[in-house]
Formats: structure tokens, sequence, C-alpha cells
């Protein structure tokens, strides 16, 4: 046996945390969460609570701002091929 469930290492996970953050506690260190971090932009480095959505990918996030200030680089970058390029 010793397969454990996904259930059984969730709650071994959150004991684990408990544990831990005990142990971060008495060394004055700042509480683990869920996640262990909350999520920054990885681009500006705003925190989630700093802005009005934050998208996750696989070990990034990009919050609302960058994605416009993306979005509007590209945009400028996509300079319509002039007429003549496709007609002569
Ligand atoms: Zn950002």
């Amino acid at each position: 046996m010793g397969n454990l469930t996904t259930d059984e290492l969730k709650a071994a996970e959150a004991e684990l945390r408990v544990a831990l953050n005990k142990l971060r506690a008495v060394r004055g260190e700042p509480p683990l969460t869920a996640s262990s971090q909350p999520p920054y932009c990885s681009f500006c480095g705003r925190a989630k609570n700093e802005v009005r959505a934050m998208i996750a990918g696989a070990s990034v996030h990009i919050c609302n701002v960058c994605v416009a200030e993306a979005s509007q680089l590209i945009q400028a970058e996509e300079v319509p091929p002039s007429p003549c390029v496709q007609a002569c």
C-alpha cells in the first residue's frame, strides 16, 4: 500500500503548514498561506491587491496593467501592410 489519496495528501500538507507556521511564529516570520506566496505580477511587481486582475501562468503572474501595456505594444507593432506591397 502506501498510496495516499489526494485528500490525505492535502490533510497532511495542511498539518505540515500548521506545524511550520507555529515554528515561523516562534521565529517571528510571517505565516505561510495555502498558496505559500501572495501572487505578485512577474513584470511590474505589483501585488494582487494593488491591481484589478491578476492572471496566473505556470510559474508567473501578470496584472491587468501589464496586460494592457503589452496589448498596446503588440498593436503598435502590428502596422497594416501598405496596399502597394500587395498590389504592386
Ligand atoms: Zn504588472
